[in-house]
């Protein structure tokens, strides 16, 4: 998928400033920068839960142009094309664990409720979560509330998956609870978009990465180049030192 000149201001505030980028498919795309430099914006965008003010968006067989009114069959479409997974988790809290995860297949994609329930059972023994089933989201660790947050996110099938921040909510251990699950994903050839501000991990993870400042796009590439301590870009060596 593909964004084309994308721009987006809230008021006098110009937070993406005529921005292109692709996210290829079955890889993993890493952005990072610094905080407000436009990433959750640029994220949104994707899965059209905010819309740019220009610009194109070429997914699949969908062309869309945002200085037209997106229809909402075609919200519907990429929506179910790209499924977000949040910082804060978003569980719905009065529903189990299962319930979390088969509401989207069952009340969205119409499955069976059997169907739904046997998908489930196999994410949440692939997010390491089996037998949580009956738990409700207060009972449930960070970490294991944004691995329901996956699983949850995986049941619709989505082409891609769209994380913003995943882990930043997280103390180290429970992080990694959570980038053991997002790095077997992209072993397995899932495409994903990840914003991280953990460089350990965008280093592993990474097919490409991209660095948003100030809502323009400073690198995207290669993210041997991107870390390397010969990376001719300083603003990018600085960045890097000082989340290391
Ligand atoms: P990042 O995710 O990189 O921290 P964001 O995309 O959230 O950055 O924000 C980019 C800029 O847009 C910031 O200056 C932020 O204050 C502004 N912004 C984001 N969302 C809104 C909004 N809903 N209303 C007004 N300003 C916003
Ligand atoms: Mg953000």
């Amino acid at each position: 998928m593909k964004l084309t000149n994308i721009n987006k201001s809230f008021g006098d505030n110009h937070v993406l400033q005529d921005i292109s980028l692709d996210f290829p498919e079955h890889k993993t795309t890493v952005m990072v920068g610094p905080s407000g430099s436009g990433k959750s914006t640029i994220l949104r965008s994707l899965n059209l839960l905010g819309m740019p003010d220009s610009g194109h968006y070429d997914f699949d067989d969908f062309h869309l142009d945002f200085s037209q009114k997106i229809t909402n069959k075609q919200k519907l479409a990429v929506r179910r094309s790209t499924g977000m997974v949040f910082q804060d988790y978003n569980l719905f809290p009065n529903h189990t664990v299962l319930g979390n995860v088969i509401e989207g297949p069952t009340q969205v994609l119409k499955q069976p409720r059997e169907q739904a329930i046997a998908t489930a059972k196999d994410l949440l023994n692939k997010v390491g979560l089996s037998g949580y089933e009956k738990h409700y989201p207060n009972q449930l660790s960070g970490g294991q509330a944004q691995r329901v947050a996956i699983a949850r996110a995986l049941a619709m099938h989505p082409k891609y998956i769209l994380l913003d921040e995943p882990t930043s909510a997280l103390d180290p251990e429970l992080e990694q609870e959570v980038l053991r699950v997002l790095l077997q994903l992209a072993h397995e050839k899932q495409s994903m978009v990840v914003v991280t501000h953990n460089m350990i991990f965008a280093q592993r993870v990474a097919n490409k990465i991209i660095f948003v400042e100030h809502g323009q796009i400073l690198y995207d590439g290669d993210p041997k180049e991107f870390f390397s301590p010969d990376n001719p870009n300083e603003r990018i060596r600085k960045f890097i030192a000082s989340m290391t």
